[in-house]
Parts: C-alpha cells; sequence; structure tokens
C-alpha cells in the first residue's frame, strides 16, 4: 500500500502459497486497456499508461518450467482446489495457459479427493488416478477450514511425502506466515539472507513496522492507540486480522491469559492509503465510493536442490476496495480487481 504519510510502497505482507488471481487480474488490465481504446478520449486516458500484465502467461511459464525439471513427459500437474471452489475461472485461465502453450495437462483435486485416490511409489513417485504427478500446485490448503478432518491432514503428508514438485513445500508454505515476516524485519536478519547492501536498505525501505507481542512497550502503545495498529493471527485468506479497538480488547484478553496466548499474534504498523473516488462493478452494478487501492508483485521461484532455476517478478495484481474497509480480498468480497495507471508525476 501507498502509506499517504512517507509516499513509500509499504509491504503488507508476503503470501507463498495460493495466490490468487494471475488469470482474471491479467484480463481485467486487457479489460481496461480495450474500454480506454474505445472511450479513452473522452476521458483524456491513454490506454498505453496501463502496464502489460502478463500474470497468467507467467504463471504458466513457471508451472511449466518445473514440469520440465521433473521430466516425465506423461506427468500431469495437480491442482488442489477447495470442495466448493469459487475462484475457478481464476484457476481454468492458468490451465488453458498450461495446455495451450505448453502441453500439460492439469487436474484439480480436493485434498479429500487425495487422500482416496492418491498413493506414493517406493521411488517417492506421486499417482493418482493412475497417473503421475509432477507438480501439485496449491489452491486450497492455506485455512483450517480446508482440513476439516484427518483425511485432509493426510493428502498433505502424502504430497509432502513424495518426489513432486510442491508449490509450496510445507518449508516454503511456513515462510508466508506473519511471524516469520515480523522476524525478517528485525534488523541485521536479511543480512543472512543477501550480500547485497543496497538491495538489503531498498527491502528494508518496503518494510512496515512489524513486532513481537513479547515487546511490552509495543503492547502497551498498541493499547493505547490501537488505530495506529494491526493486530495479525497466523492465518491467511482474509477476515481475520484485528484493527481499531477491538486491537485494545483483545490485546487485554491475551494478557490476561498469559501462558502462549500472545505469541499466536504479532502487531503491525497501520498504513494509511491516500482515499481516491472511483467506480466500483460487482454483481453487475457500479458504485462510486472513495477507494483505496493495493498493488501485488507476483514472483515465481523455482530451484532444483541448491540450484535456484527461477527466481523472477511475474506480473501484477491490483486490487481497490471501499476506504472504510480494513480487509483487502476480492474472492473474500471486500475488494475489486483493478489495473495500475501510470502517470507522469
Ligand atoms: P491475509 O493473509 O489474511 O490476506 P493480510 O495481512 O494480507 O491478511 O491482510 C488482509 C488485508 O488487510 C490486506 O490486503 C489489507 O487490505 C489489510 N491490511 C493488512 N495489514 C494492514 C496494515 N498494516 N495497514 C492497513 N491495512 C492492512
Ligand atoms: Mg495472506
Amino acid at each position: 500500500m501507498l502509506d499517504s504519510e512517507t509516499g513509500s510502497l509499504l509491504q503488507i505482507e508476503l503470501n507463498t502459497i495460493s495466490a490468487s488471481f494471475p488469470g482474471l487480474g491479467s484480463l481485467v488490465s486487457e479489460l481496461h486497456r480495450t474500454l480506454i481504446n474505445q472511450y479513452g478520449k473522452l476521458f483524456c486516458l491513454d490506454s498505453k499508461r496501463i502496464p502489460g500484465n502478463a500474470a497468467s502467461s507467467r504463471f504458466a511459464e513457471a508451472l511449466a518450467r518445473a514440469w520440465h525439471e521433473f521430466n516425465v513427459d506423461s506427468a500431469v500437474i495437480m491442482m488442489i482446489v477447495q470442495p466448493e471452489e469459487r475462484n475457478m475461472y481464476d484457476q481454468y485461465w492458468l490451465a488453458k495457459h498450461l495446455k495451450e502453450s505448453h502441453g500439460i495437462t492439469t487436474i484439480r483435486k480436493t485434498l479429500s479427493e487425495v487422500e482416496a485416490e492418491g498413493h506414493v511409489l517406493p521411488d517417492g513417485t506421486l499417482i493418482i488416478d493412475g497417473r503421475t504427478v509432477s507438480l501439485v500446485y496449491f489452491r486450497a490448503g492455506y485455512t483450517p477450514n480446508d482440513y476439516p478432518s484427518e483425511a485432509e491432514w493426510n493428502a498433505r503428508l502424502l504430497i509432502e511425502q513424495s518426489s513432486a514438485v510442491k508449490c509450496p513445500s510445507i518449508s516454503y508454505h511456513l515462510v508466508g506466515t506473519k511471524k516469520i515476516q515480523q522476524e525478517l524485519a528485525k534488523p541485521n536478519i536479511l543480512e543472512r539472507f543477501l550480500e547485497n547492501k543496497e538491495q538489503i536498505a531498498k527491502i528494508c525501505k518496503c518494510f512496515a513496522g512489524l513486532w513481537s507481542l513479547d515487546d511490552e512497550e509495543i503492547v502497551k502503545s498498541a493499547i493505547q492507540n490501537p488505530e495506529l495498529f494491526v493486530l495479525k493471527p497466523q492465518r491467511e485468506g482474509g477476515g481475520n486480522n484485528i484493527y481499531g479497538l477491538d486491537v485494545r480488547e483483545t490485546l487485554i484478553k491475551l494478557q490476561k491469559e498469559g501462558g502462549d496466548a500472545l505469541a499466536a499474534y504479532i502487531l503491525m504498523q497501520r498504513i494509511f492509503p491516500k482515499a481516491s473516488l472511483a467506480n466500483l462493478v460487482r454483481g453487475g452494478a457500479c458504485h462510486e465510493a472513495l477507494t483505496i487501492s493495493e498493488l501485488g508483485i507476483y514472483g515465481a521461484y523455482l530451484r532444483n536442490k541448491d540450484k535456484v532455476l527461477m527466481n523472477d517478478q511475474s506480473g501484477y495484481l491490483m486490487r481497490t476496495k471501499v476506504s472504510s474497509s480494513d480487509e483487502g480480498g476480492v474472492a473474500a468480497g471486500f475488494a475489486v480487481l483493478d489495473s495500475l495507471y501510470l502517470t507522469d508525476k
């Protein structure tokens, strides 16, 4: 988010599992460009100022690269989806790219289907419905709701123990937790992973304030000024963060509980982006509202043992929501897909 006070882009978080909308997000940028081509003159808008967004083809390219690395021609890519998946068109768009541009077949399975239909051969090969799976791409499995019984946990373990490429593996999944991001923002931690001082400084500039709750001073100031903080549990998928007066109430409650209660959360500086007037279309109806926007940069990282094969940006996601809403998810119903429009200033 663009912090209105400092004018700098501050990072909300890093997602390592189920980053959605590469498919529909790039289509929306194309739609906006087409609309501006047709009607832009009326509004003095130029379609070339919307940067190209190749998220869907770049995602497909990264998945295909991993499929090639696995090196079994008959193998499929398995997308793990929720039983009542609502975001399937975004996912189908990736599967289409994989088939049409790379000749790779994608199958879709829920975790409970994997438990029922899958097994791992002694050499580690993951087999589903008699087919070898080269890569497991998770578009589910990030919320406790995705694990209603032991069956789903068994499926996750089966996948993890197999030799299939995982997007992500358990360890990369954990890197995306709020706690790890808070630890990464501590002084001298990035130095463990990066050598280039300039790069480290650039990354640090994007970090908002992040604190562990064993810092008594910060807990005290969050109780005093809760509107300046966001309290975050180790959850994904939106709707779980705590804002405003609830921050104070929850912190006091957690302090009373004692033990490890506070350790389940982190505190983050609340970012206040500048609001602007926009037209949002949802369910076919257009609403004018004061809005704030959030830019996401996709990345693809592929490693085979010590060899890093890919570490690239893969397009962007622009989301816009009414400024009064705390949460930002599109599928969760808080935001709409949007595009960047570059100006001279
Ligand atoms: P999740 O992983 O559940 O999506 P996030 O940490 O990404 O949780 O937060 C969800 C949304 O809440 C973000 O997309 C953003 O709109 C809003 N949000 C999160 N952290 C902050 C913050 N520090 N300041 C302002 N808004 C925030
Ligand atoms: Mg997240």
